[in-house]
């Protein structure tokens, strides 16, 4: 079911660093298998404090936090830009050569080592536009490494990747109850040489999130679960948690309660979107109520994200169609969904 994959102690005396590091599939570089994302209420100094433990990994987005987040990261790798691997999400069209100037010009930065096309519909990722951005960018020295990030169709959106062939490293949101539809993936992506980062993680497994570290690393392929931290605490914990044995009673256990803690959640599949005829972002409205709002910290994140949506659904349009609710294989209350974000986030 999983196999252990070529984890490198951190053997450099010098400076030794807390964490392992792992390859990134055939980039070249090594990351530490617990990274740093760029969530929200993450203070510089947290971040100073990860990168000196070795968690040198992070990455970013001009987006998040309405752009605080990508100024503190810039902040936080000033005058040590030399020892953090640096990950860029892009969130603009692959010709914008000024959006991307403009990102690195706030991160202090010439380059960025992996820059993620931010891509959520399977026949996007076949758009040959991102090609072509990404050969380009990588001419005029922009990155050294392009991956595809993605929270909605997720699994075919990878797949769609890994038949693009250009791109070096996935990262998906992913969680332990996708595990056997995502294995075939990852080792595909793995025999490719790809690199697998997993974000969101924890989204559903309150109480275990530390527990199933291990878990997630001895999973097939994977390279490093990237999750923004805001406490100094929660660093050591993610950084403790990835060296623990692992235990196959606890996998168990986790993969049981994974499932019933997922039933009736998003897996951010994108399938109620599929089904609907006006075209609504049904997705993104569920994962704004379902995942955002369950969670204090990522309040604002719910408000902004929905704000940001060109096409919510609204009850008053909506009529009695409810075809999204029907299309849900996760008997996620979809229409619960979109009544709560109406009310709430509107
Ligand atoms: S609500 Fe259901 S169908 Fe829609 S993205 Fe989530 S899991 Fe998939
Ligand atoms: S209920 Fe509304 S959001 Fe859902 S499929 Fe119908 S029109 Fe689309």
């Amino acid at each position: 079911m999983v196999a252990g994959s070529s984890v490198q102690a951190a053997e450099e005396n010098a400076g030794k660093p807390a964490v392992a590091l792992r390859k990134l599939g055939k980039t070249g570089l090594k990351v530490p298998v617990v990274s740093l994302g760029t969530g929200p209420g993450q203070e510089v100094n947290v971040m100073k404090f990860a990168i000196a433990q070795g968690m040198n990994f992070i990455h970013t987005s001009v987006g998040y936090k309405k752009g605080q987040s990508i100024q503190n990261v810039a902040e936080a790798i000033k005058g040590q830009r030399d020892k953090v691997v640096l990950g860029l999400k892009i969130t603009w069209e692959p010709d914008d050569d000024q959006a991307m100037d403009k990102a690195l010009e706030t991160l202090g930065v010439d380059s960025a080592d992996v820059a993620f096309f931010n891509i959520h519909e399977a026949d996007q990722v076949r758009d040959p536009k991102y090609r072509r951005g990404a050969e380009r960018w990588k001419k005029m020295g922009k990155f050294k490494h392009i991956g595809l990030t993605t929270h909605k169709e997720t699994a075919e959106c990878l797949k769609a990747g890994l038949d693009e062939g250009f791109y070096d490293v996935i990262m998906p949101s992913y969680t332990l109850s996708m595990e056997e539809e995502f294995l075939p993936i990852f080792e595909r992506a793995e025999k490719a040489g790809l690199g697998i980062i997993l974000m969101k993680t924890h989204k559903n497994l309150t109480g275990s999130e530390f527990e199933v570290t291990p878990h997630y690393l001895a999973t097939t392929g994977i390279t490093t679960i990237n999750r923004g931290v805001s406490s100094f605490a929660d660093i050591k914990k993610m950084i403790e948690a990835s060296k623990a044995p692992l235990d196959k009673q606890a996998g168990i256990r986790l993969r049981a309660s994974a499932q019933v803690a997922m039933s009736g959640h998003c897996r951010m599949c994108g399938e109620c979107e599929t089904a609907c005829p006006q075209g609504f972002q049904v997705a993104d409205v569920v994962r704004c109520s379902d995942y955002y709002l369950e969670h204090a910290e990522y309040v604002e994140t719910a408000y902004d994200t929905y704000r940001g949506l060109a096409r919510t659904p609204r009850t008053d349009l909506c009529g009695d169609c409810n075809l999204c609710e029907r299309a849900c294989r996760n008997g996620v209350p979809v229409a619960h969904h979109i009544r709560r974000a109406e009310t709430v986030l509107a």
